[in-house]
C-alpha cells in the first residue's frame, strides 16, 4: 500500500467504504497470525519514573501521585496467577525507574523463567546496553518500547531528553533486536500536533524496523500534565489527527496489511476510551493480543498514566472471564503458549 492510499484510509469517513479496510485487515490477521488471540498477563511493577514526557500522569514533575514499587515476592505472586489463567507471556511494565537495579531484575527473571514455562516481556522505559544485555542473559524474552511519534520535532517537544542523557528510542530498538529480543514498540493517536502524513509515517516506520509487537492507543489527556488541558495542535485546521477510537482502529488495520505476521494488541487505552467494545472492535481489524491486568488492584489504582484506567478496577479473574467470553462471541479462541511472532514460513522467531 503507498501513502497516499494510506492518507486515504486514515481521511475516510464513510462506512460503507470503510468497511473494505476492516475485511482487508482482518484476512491479513487470519493469514498472517490465524484466529488465536493471545493473552499476556500485565503486571506494573513501578510507578516511578525520572522522566517528563509531557504526556504521562507518571512524570517525575506530578507530585500528586502515590507512588510504589512492587516486591520480588509480589511480583512472583503474579506470575502464578498468570500461569494458574492459562497465560503464556509475563509483561512487566513501570515508570522509566532506575531504583528497579539490573542485579535484582536478573535475579527475578532468572526465578519466573525456572519456576514457569512464561514468556517474559519487559516494558521499562529506556534503560543501559548493560541492563538490557544482562536481562536478555537472565532469560528475558522480549521488549516493548514506543517511539511514540516517527515526528522528530514533535517527539523532541512532547519527550524531553533527561539532562545530557539524550533520548533515541529508535536506535535503543535497533540495539534490542541486536541483542536477541523480540521487539515491540508503538504510538498513541491523536497527539497534539500530529498530522495525518506523521501517522502514515509512524505505520511505514513499524514495517521498516521489522517489529514484531505493535502498539497503538488513543491519547487520553492527563490533567496533571502539560498535554492535559484541550492544547492548540498548532495546525492548520483539519491536519490534527483526532483521538478517537475509529482513528486507532484504522491505524490499527494499516499497520496489520503492513506487518501480516506481527503481534497486534486490543490495548488498554482503547478498552478505557470504550469500555464497552473497544476491545472487540480492535481484534476485528487487525488486532490479535489482550494484556489482561493483573496488577494487585491497590497498585493498579496508582499507575494513572491516564485517566480512566482506574474506573473499572476488577479483579484478575473476574475480567479473565469477560475477554475470554469476548473473544468466544467473535468467533476466535483463545492462544495456548507463549504465542511469539510466528515468521513466515512458521518458524517461531
Ligand atoms: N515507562 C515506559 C512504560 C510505561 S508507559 C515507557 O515509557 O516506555 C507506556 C506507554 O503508555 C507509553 O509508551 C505511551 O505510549 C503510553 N501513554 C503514556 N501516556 C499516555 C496517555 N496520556 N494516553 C495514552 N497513552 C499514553
Ligand atoms: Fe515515564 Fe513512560 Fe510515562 Fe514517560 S511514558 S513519563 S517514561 S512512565
Amino acid at each position: 500500500m503507498d501513502r497516499r492510499e494510506m492518507l486515504h484510509w486514515l481521511r475516510c469517513e464513510d462506512p460503507e467504504e470503510l468497511r473494505t479496510l476492516w475485511e482487508r485487515a482482518d484476512r491479513a490477521r487470519r493469514e498472517g497470525v490465524g484466529e488465536t488471540v493471545h493473552l499476556r498477563g500485565l503486571v506494573e511493577i513501578s510507578n516511578h519514573c525520572v522522566r517528563n514526557c509531557h504526556y504521562c500522569g507518571l512524570r517525575a514533575a506530578n507530585h500528586r501521585i502515590d507512588r510504589y514499587r512492587m516486591t520480588a515476592a509480589e511480583i512472583v505472586r503474579c506470575a502464578e496467577q498468570a500461569v494458574a489463567l492459562g497465560y503464556g507471556t509475563l509483561v512487566l511494565q513501570s515508570g522509566e525507574d532506575h531504583q528497579i537495579e539490573a542485579g535484582w531484575l536478573v535475579d527475578l527473571i532468572g526465578h519466573i523463567k525456572a519456576t514457569t514455562p512464561l514468556a517474559l516481556t519487559l516494558s521499562l522505559g529506556e534503560r543501559s546496553e548493560a541492563d538490557l544485555r544482562a536481562w536478555k542473559a537472565a532469560g528475558a524474552d522480549r521488549y516493548l518500547l514506543r517511539f511514540e511519534t516517527s515526528n522528530m520535532a514533535l517527539y523532541r517537544k512532547i519527550h524531553p531528553d533527561r539532562g545530557d542523557n539524550i533520548s533515541d528510542r529508535l536506535a535503543l530498538l535497533r540495539l534490542l533486536r541486536r541483542l536477541g529480543y523480540e521487539t515491540g514498540s508503538g504510538v498513541m493517536v491523536g497527539i497534539p500536533g500530529q498530522h495525518f502524513a506523521t501517522l502514515v509515517d509512524d505505520i511505514f516506520l513499524f514495517q521498516e524496523l521489522d517489529l514484531d509487537m505493535i502498539g497503538i492507543g488513543p491519547f487520553i489527556p492527563h490533567p496533571d500534565t502539560p498535554l492535559g488541558q484541550a492544547v492548540p495542535s498548532g495546525l492548520p485546521k483539519g491536519e490534527q489527527v483526532p483521538a478517537t477510537i475509529a482513528m486507532t482502529c484504522k491505524a490499527v488495520a494499516l499497520a496489520r496489511i503492513v506487518r501480516p505476521d506481527a503481534n497486534i494488541p486490543a490495548t488498554t487505552a482503547v478498552a478505557v476510551m470504550d469500555a464497552g467494545s473497544g476491545r472487540a472492535l480492535a481484534l476485528q481489524c487487525g488486532a490479535n493480543v489482550i494484556m489482561p491486568n493483573l496488577t494487585p488492584l491497590h497498585y493498579r489504582e496508582r499507575y494513572a498514566i491516564y485517566p480512566g484506567k482506574a474506573d473499572r478496577l476488577e479483579a484478575a479473574d473476574q475480567s479473565d472471564r469477560q475477554i475470554r467470553e469476548q473473544i468466544g462471541a467473535l468467533g476466535r479462541r483463545v492462544g495456548i503458549g507463549q504465542g511469539g511472532r510466528l515468521r513466515r514460513g512458521g518458524r517461531a522467531a
